[in-house]
């Protein structure tokens, strides 16, 4: 790697476990070692030595308007002026709220949170406070950030009680959490049938993106919908990663499901560390002040994130083309040359693509669940990867991470993506 980046981890992992604040910045699934940012604008990220790349990442979904746009800063300057935090309401939290429920028809009222972890945290912990139930359902290879309840693998006894996916979340915790194969009816009937009056919530990623990126198949998200009502269970859709990157309305909109509750981030944030949990009003009231779920935060409702979240979401459904229909357009070009190209090297491959996400597969095989994405050839990922960040392309460096494209990648970067891909290809 090049030369001040690895002097400087080697410092950062001095006073840093691993030299890095989330493990996958630290390229473990690619054997390597990352580099450091001196600054990105539009797609382009420049490292410290000063070489650059083009960023398929956009900070893992924030940044869905490319890299500092002025929208952006211009609101931050500004609005930083009349002050960075006050612990009391401003009118930016109410704009934000107001606009997550008209864009989002599930939503009647919203909370904000200061992470994606946080919105997903809390969203059970009401779904179990309204609901007086203690089990919840999540499915394998869904990501939910890092709350004990959903830091959850599946366990091996014939029941599905799922045992801790970390060290030191308590087995009594885990056992709490039902993980299920995800795309599969059968079990998920099986498991309502057998302890539906005591499951609180079904929590899922609306389209799962954490482990690679999967779809449901037709009918699935309406049967999690459908039984879950039926049990008197909640449906939470996590759309940290896919809420206001898809559309207005997010995958529940595409889809046309009416989740209980959902969870928000990344892209609401603009690049400022903010998440959001709403829906029902029914079940949001029973949130202290208003109930007896209780739910805080410091920071919560930020004016700096609040404003220039407003900033972003303002800017991508403006235009018209609007935002949303440019980045399909834009990621319909990418996939188009991206499977041009493995068909034209005869490498078996899959894309997975929705708007501005993609995932690609060294396999051939279909994608329905982790297991199949976890059979691809790694040792074939990891030479891709280094090939692309040599020739200053940088994609995710894991082969469990979906892309993303942002509104600065232009046709002509991904011209240049695609030609860099190629001779990283012709280099394997
Ligand atoms: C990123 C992510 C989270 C966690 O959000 P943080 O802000 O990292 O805590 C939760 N759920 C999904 C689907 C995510 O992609």
């Amino acid at each position: 790697m090049s030369n001040l980046s690895s002097k400087l981890f080697a410092v950062a992992k001095q006073y840093i476990p691993g030299g890095v604040n989330s493990p996958v910045r630290a390229f473990k699934n690619v054997d390597g070692e990352p580099f450091f940012v001196r600054r990105a604008k539009g797609c382009r990220i420049t490292d410290i030595d000063g070489k650059t790349y083009i960023d398929y990442i956009g900070s893992w979904g924030p940044n869905i308007l490319g890299h500092a746009p002025v929208e952006i800063t211009n609101t931050i300057h500004q609005v930083a002026k009349d002050g960075i935090s006050f612990g009391i309401p401003n009118p930016y939290e109410v704009d934000m709220a107001r606009m997550i429920c008209e864009w989002v028809p599930s939503v009647e009222k919203v909370r904000m949170t200061s992470s994606g972890t946080e919105a997903t945290m809390s969203a059970i912990r009401l779904a179990r406070g309204f609901t007086g139930r203690d089990y919840i359902v999540k499915f394998d290879g869904c990501y939910h950030g890092h709350s004990d309840s959903l830091l959850v693998a599946a366990g091996s006894g014939a029941l599905t009680h799922g045992e801790p996916d970390s060290a030191g979340v308590p087995r009594a915790f885990a056992e709490k959490t039902i993980v299920l194969s995800y795309n599969d009816p059968d079990s998920l009937e099986k498991v309502f049938q057998e302890m539906g009056d005591r499951i609180a919530a079904i929590i899922v990623e609306s389209y799962p993106a954490n482990a690679g990126l999967v779809f449901p198949k037709p009918g699935y998200l309406a049967l999690l919908s459908s039984i879950t009502k039926k049990y008197g269970a909640l449906l939470i859709f996590d759309e940290v990663m896919t809420g206001f990157r898809l559309g207005r309305a997010g995958v529940q909109g595409l889809e046309h499901i009416t989740p209980d509750l959902s969870c928000f981030g990344k892209v609401i944030g603009g690049g400022l560390p903010v998440g959001a949990f709403g829906g029902r009003a029914d079940v949001m009231d029973r949130i202290a002040p208003m109930g007896p779920v209780y739910q805080a935060g410091t920071l919560s409702g930020n004016p700096l994130a609040m404003a220039a979240g407003l900033a972003q979401l303002r800017e991508l459904s403006s235009g018209s083309p609007n935002g949303f229909e440019r980045l399909d357009q834009i990621g319909r070009y990418f996939e188009t040359g991206l499977s041009g190209l493995m068909n034209q090297k005869g490498i078996p491959h899959r894309i997975n693509r929705v708007g501005s996400m993609f995932c690609l597969y060294f396999t051939d095989r279909e994608i329905v669940n982790v297991d199949d994405v976890m059979k691809q050839d790694m040792s074939l990922f990891k030479k891709f990867f280094w090939g692309c960040l040599d020739r200053g392309v940088y994609i995710a460096p894991s082969p469990y991470e979906t892309g993303f494209l942002s509104l600065a990648h232009s046709e002509a970067d991904i011209d240049e993506t695609l030609t860099v891909f190629e001779e990283a290809l012709a280099a394997i």
